[in-house]
């Protein structure tokens, strides 16, 4: 096999999630275990959901954590970025082959016309997909000879770039927690891939990097779950091989219902890390004037749906 390299691919939308954290150390054992690399990727395509700070505040967590990437922002490494909004060419580059390929078509609807189909469709008790059941009915290149678009594209028409799913593709996806799963891909949407402000979306920026990256192993929060089958046929489309996938259950509310999120974090003694703590020292600082030690906090997420087998109760990062 070649090299283990998995990555952790924050997008720097606040402070660092516990959840997060527990993703983190998760790729960094795995790693470790395999004599791999981990890579720290930071995730900023979307510009509204930035948070200044954000991303020193997530490099300051690792590093408090113990939990250190052998590469990646604010760690070095072979690439010239390791942070998707300096990759911004790379990206362009890649929307245009799938242009080119057919895999890819410029859409020029607005967000009006697309929510007024969503709600009719709702108020018939349907969901409105954007594939190959209506696609040919759209304002977009597919139904637009060579010269419209390139028109429109001239006047300055905004347009996105979506992703043209396949019809009738049974997609079977084997993810090494939850098993195999087989997607109709007439459920899919034909998700937006290159956004009008001329910024990839997650799914787009995400499989190229980790193509690019050479990532063998994509181990991420269960709810990315659901964009799996997207991206297996966004590989097949550019014809790279995907890398194996492994989903990790949430950490849910003690309820056991809800996912456990920034807001539970206080009440239910979970160590979370508050906005308030985003300031130039850090998270440390937050975590010492709590009394939480950074061991205890990686103890106890490794044994959070996880245990030995023995009565050990606290690891080394090097037993874990
Ligand atoms: N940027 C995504 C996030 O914030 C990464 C998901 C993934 O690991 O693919 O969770």
């Amino acid at each position: 096999m070649s090299e283990v390299r998995v990555r952790f691919a924050p997008s720097p939308t606040g402070p660092l999630h516990i959840g997060g954290v527990r993703t983190a150390l998760f790729n960094y054992l795995f790693a470790k275990h395999h004599g791999g690399k981990f890579l720290l990727r930071i995730e900023d395509t979307d510009q509204n959901r930035y948070v200044p700070g954000a991303e020193d505040y997530i490099i300051e967590s690792l590093k408090w954590l113990n939990i250190l990437p052998d590469e990646g922002v604010g760690f070095g490494g072979t690439h010239a970025s390791y942070r998707q909004s300096e990759r911004k060419e790379i990206y362009a580059k890649y929307a245009q082959e799938l242009i080119d390929s057919g895999s890819g078509y410029y859409a020029f609807d607005t967000a009006e016309e697309l929510d007024k189909l969503r709600s009719e469709a709702e108020s018939k008790g349907e969901t409105f997909i954007y594939n190959s059941q209506n696609r040919n009915q759209l304002n977009n290149s597919l139904n637009l000879s060579k010269e419209e678009v390139q028109e429109k594209i001239n006047a300055g028409v905004p347009y996105v770039i979506r992703f043209k799913i396949p019809e009738n593709q049974t997609v079977l996806l084997d993810d090494l927690i939850r098993g195999k799963i087989s997607i109709d891909s007439n459920t899919l949407d034909d998700k937006v891939l290159y956004k009008s402000d001329g910024m990839p979306t997650y799914h787009l920026a995400n499989i190229v990097d980790d193509h690019l990256m050479e990532i063998t192993h994509v181990i991420r929060g269960e709810e990315w779950l659901p964009s799996m089958a997207l991206h297996e046929l966004l590989y097949q489309a550019f014809g790279w091989t995907a890398p194996r996938f492994a989903h990790l259950p949430l950490i849910l509310k003690p309820e056991g219902k809800g996912k456990l999120s920034k807001r539970d974090g206080d009440k239910h003694g979970f160590p979370v890390f508050p906005l308030e703590w985003m300031t130039a020292e850090g998270i440390s600082k937050g975590y010492r004037e709590e009394g939480y030690l950074s061991d205890a906090v990686v103890n106890m997420l490794a044994l959070l749906g996880w245990n030995p087998g023995t009565e050990q109760e606290i690891f080394t990062m090097e037993e874990l």
